[in-house]
């Protein structure tokens, strides 16, 4: 076992990662280590983190220099000496949820309301975050880091290291599903389906049995891609060919969809969304796991009329991801679809520093170290 790593570190906000050689860590008691095969990376993190404190001033970010690289995928080579269930040479997904685990919330399994919630390898939510990082100081930008073992979710042989570091989009859109009370026969509108995580509601939407998908979008060749996924269950609908609820609606017989996903980028305008909140039929939900900055005016005597609900989610549990590692090694969940674009962990400023030749949700960017 070797001593020392190489590790990209962030040593000031926003300015270019150095890769530096720091010491291998060592699994506290309930951890593993994982060695990193690939790690999923936020399409264009560079410029992101570049205007962190102006866009976000109310997320924290670890103290640097920190390891950044939110969606880790590799083989477990060591186990804490309170880990049973856990073999040396599992194949895992390493969820970057982190909670105190001891909260009335974490001891009834949702850590997602955890006060100390905390995206390992990115950003907290509060300023309870920094204990967390202190705790789990490595992102996916190296070559092991440490991880609890309630973050593993173990991969079947037929997924690969790339493909489950697309599980972060991919679980945020089945967890924003399991929100909805998504259930077979149903209909689903996604908007924003050829991104990245509406891409994955999409495939998601196939895997679970939703009979009717709708999908809105601003390029159309990467709609019809979606499309062709499976024309017959299929539909989609240009953002700019007019509004969003009225092609439902005269697709549905003027009922609406059950529910709706929304899943715009962060330039999207408020009406947009809220148009498509109007596809939505009464007693549906709305679940929003998209960008959209721009406050929303919402009519919320429509919302008590038609008993709409409308839903925050980010993130999913360890369990789902294991739900959805399921559906893909069930072959129901197609993962094939993703066209990786590998960047060695030298070439890492390059990668977060704007992609290019982005075919939507369909490209998987991930950093091989
Ligand atoms: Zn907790």
């Amino acid at each position: 076992m070797q001593k020392m790593m190489r590790a990209a570190r962030m040593h000031a906000v926003g300015a270019p990662m150095t890769i530096d050689t720091i010491p291998v860590p060592k699994p506290g008691s309930t951890d593993v280590l994982v060695q990193v095969k690939a790690c999923g990376m936020v399409p264009n993190l560079g410029n992101v983190l570049a205007n962190w404190t102006r866009w976000f001033p109310h997320l924290p970010l670890p103290k640097l220099p920190a390891i950044f690289g939110l969606d880790p995928a590799g083989i477990v080579v060591e186990v804490g000496d309170q880990v049973v269930g856990v073999q040396v040479g599992q194949r895992v997904y390493v969820n970057p949820l982190r909670s105190c685990g001891a909260c009335q919330m974490c001891r009834g399994g949702e850590r997602t309301r955890c006060r100390y919630f905390t995206f390992n390898g990115y950003f907290g939510f509060g300023p309870d975050s920094q204990k967390i990082y202190d705790i789990y100081p490595y992102g996916g930008f190296c070559e092991y880091m440490t991880a609890p073992q309630y973050a593993l979710v173990e991969l079947p042989d037929n997924i690969t290291f790339e493909q489950a570091a697309r599980f972060g989009y991919t679980g945020t859109s089945y967890g924003a599903m399991k929100k909805a009370n998504a259930t077979p026969g149903q209909s689903m509108l996604v908007d924003g389906i050829s991104g990245t995580l509406g891409l994955g509601a999409a495939l998601l939407g196939l895997a679970m049995g939703i009979a009717r998908i709708f999908g809105t979008g601003r390029n159309l060749a990467l709609l019809e891609r979606v499309k062709s996924l499976a024309p017959e269950r299929i539909e989609i609908h240009p953002l700019e060919a007019g509004s969003t609820s009225d092609w439902v609606k005269s697709r549905t017989g003027g009922e609406g969809v059950d529910f709706m996903i929304s899943a715009l980028g962060p330039g999207a305008p408020a009406k947009t969304m809220v148009d498509a909140l109007r596809a939505v039929r009464r007693g549906g939900r709305a679940v929003n796991v998209g960008a959209v900055a721009e406050v929303l005016p919402l009519d919320v005597h429509w919302l008590m009329d038609e008993q709409i609900q409308v839903i925050g989610s980010n993130w999913f549990t360890s369990a789902q991801g294991q739900e959805v590692a399921r559906l893909a090694s069930a072959g129901l969940l197609d993962m094939s679809v993703f066209e990786h674009q590998r960047f060695p962990l030298d070439e890492v400023n390059n990668a977060i520093s704007g992609l290019k030749d982005r075919n939507g949700g369909f490209s998987n960017y991930v950093i091989v170290p």
